[in-house]
């Protein structure tokens, strides 16, 4: 699925995606992007790639989507994220994203069994 919003550097930029989304679609994107903003993913990834400390790249980028979801989703956000994600819930795993299976996965889990815990920050 083509990008609907990214944060780079604590600034969120909008995609040409963003325009067919619902509200609540969009309420959830932007939880998302400032959950990456409050975790400083943006500048970890920097420093990652300033040190060439690109082993396991993949799974940290991964696990810094799950926390934003995960904040995003116990933001409240969590049927938009679901809805969003569903409307390509057939994305595979990138080098910087998981699928949307997995992700919807995890969020439903999250909405089911309230867990509430606050991923810390792993920079
Ligand atoms: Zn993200």
């Amino acid at each position: 699925m083509p990008v609907v919003a990214c944060t780079i550097m604590g600034v969120t930029v909008i995609g040409r995606f963003w325009e067919p989304l619902t509200k609540m679609e969009k309420d959830a994107v932007l939880a998302h992007e400032q959950a990456h903003q409050q975790l400083h993913h943006g500048r970890q990834r920097w420093w990652w790639l300033l040190t060439g400390r690109w082993n396991g790249v993949t799974r940290r980028c991964h696990q810094q989507e799950h926390d934003a979801d995960k904040i995003a989703t116990f933001a409240g956000h969590g049927r938009g994220l679901l809805k969003l994600l569903g409307r390509a819930h057939n994305t595979p795993a990138s080098d910087f994203h998981p699928s949307h299976r997995e992700r919807m996965g995890n969020i439903m889990y999250w909405m089911t069994y309230g867990d509430d815990s606050v991923p810390e920050n792993t920079c």
